[in-house]
């Protein structure tokens, strides 16, 4: 595959942009590659500026899900245009997806729009601490929740204890507030809390998905939603993956837990920059203007993409067996592709819940950090590459969703499958 025009323009980005991009995870470094640059994209597919076609199954990273330039996203957006672009003032469109937002999520009384999901997050953390008045947060091993610096915490050696910065630039004042736990792991939240009185709030990705694709045991969301009415914490939801993705109304709905306060990003964009925070009325009365803990944005309920985010759900709120069908599609490619694996003896596993999965390289059962990061990233690495050249985007790190999009079709899945059979024997060879 003919890479030039890319790798030239990569020369030139890094001149220009830190690693020569505007989030890290695009520079390919975990797999010791170098990003093609996309010159446009249709349905599920993307188009490399030396014409190279991929079919994506990053698809922004969740935040596509009708696929790439949806005709009917295209034709809101020109209408939105026509309107202008920007108003800084309030617009009937903020009510709409407040509704629509609203109604899909139970536990969303009444909420925020941001501009991403760091955003989002950010304001619950704050809006969490001011409402309980304490400063500690719980968050787990290997879920991601944006760059915000006091989650932007890994755990410190030994399970339970209390976070070190994941990055230069983070106080360690700050982040001595944050409480590392391990998902699926309840024994680890009730040594924290057993040591500390002091927490406002426990935030989680219900499903993970930035560790690649972890599910939660049988029990697991229960009992935490449990421990956090007995003792007043707080329960935070990051559904800015999982929000309209595993079902319209969330893990929160697949899992009946009513969490305190929900992040949303993502698919709520139509593929715009958007995050959304809400939750009980009680608590969300408590936000500026209205209430005494501040947040604000310029651009926030931006027009352009609150009518794209409309348009998504409503489709997604229209065509209620979208995520039955996503899930029978992502059933069958995995049974396929798991035949496949064994054929070749390469041990290989895949989590999904819907239209959303990971592959992991690994001999073992995946059920948390430690686990996931057991599986053969070597491995993962051989197998983005011979993917690529063969025309699959994955996500170019081993611990990352992937994901199918309304325009992952029949056809799509055979090419999917009949690639695996080629790489999945190269893999053997090579191994
Ligand atoms: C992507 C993501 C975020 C951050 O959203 P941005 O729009 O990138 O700031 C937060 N939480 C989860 C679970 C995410 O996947």
């Amino acid at each position: 595959m003919n890479r030039k025009e890319s790798i030239a323009l990569y020369q030139e980005a890094k001149r220009f942009l830190p690693g020569g991009v505007n989030s890290p995870v695009r520079a390919f470094l975990s797999v010791n590659d170098t990003p093609f640059y996309v010159k446009k994209g249709k349905g599920s597919y993307l188009f490399d500026v030396d014409g190279n076609a991929f079919l994506d199954y990053v698809a922004s990273w969740g935040a596509i899900i009708l696929g790439h330039a949806d005709d009917g996203v295209i034709n809101e957006v020109k209408n939105a245009l026509e309107d202008g672009t920007s108003f800084g003032t309030c617009h009937p469109y903020e009510i709409e997806m407040a509704k629509l937002i609203t109604d899909a999520f139970p536990s969303i009384e009444m909420m925020r729009l941001t501009n991403s999901g760091t955003e989002a997050t950010m304001s619950a953390i704050r809006l969490a601490r001011g409402f309980s008045e304490k400063n500690g947060i719980i968050k787990f091993r290997g879920c991601y929740h944006g760059h915000v610096d006091s989650l932007l915490v890994k755990a410190g050696s030994g399970l339970a204890t209390f976070g070190v910065p994941d990055s230069k630039g983070i106080p360690g004042d700050l982040a001595k507030h944050t409480y590392v736990a391990d998902f699926n792991n309840l024994d680890t939240v009730r040594t924290i809390i057993n040591r500390n009185r002091d927490i406002a709030c426990m935030i989680i990705e219900p499903v993970m998905g930035n560790m690649g694709v972890v599910l939660p045991e049988k029990g697991f969301l229960e009992g935490m939603q449990e421990i956090c009415r007995q003792e007043r914490i707080l329960l935070i939801y990051d559904e800015v993956i999982t929000g309209f993705r595993v079902t319209y109304g969330g893990a929160q709905h697949l899992y009946g837990i009513d969490p305190d306060i929900t992040c949303l990003g993502k698919i709520i964009g139509g593929g715009f920059p958007i995050g959304a925070f809400g939750g009980k009325r009680e608590i969300m009365e408590r936000v500026a203007p209205l209430g005494d803990i501040y947040q604000a944005g310029t651009l926030s309920g931006n027009p352009i993409a609150v009518r794209a985010g409309i348009y998504v759900l409503k489709y997604l709120k229209e065509h209620t067996g979208v995520y039955e069908f996503m899930g029978k599609r992502m059933d069958g490619l995995k049974k396929d592709i798991l035949h496949i694996a064994k054929i070749y003896e390469i041990p290989y596993r895949i989590h999904s819940i819907a239209g959303m999965f990971t592959g992991f390289f690994s001999r073992s059962d995946v059920y948390d950090y430690e686990s996931a990061y057991r599986s053969d990233r070597v491995m993962y690495e051989k197998f983005f590459k011979l993917m690529l050249e063969e025309g699959i985007f994955f996500a170019p790190s081993p611990f990352e969703a992937s994901f199918l999009t309304l325009s992952h079709g029949e056809k799509e899945m055979i090419k999917t499958l009949e690639t695996y059979e080629r790489v999945f024997e190269r893999l053997k060879t090579l191994s």
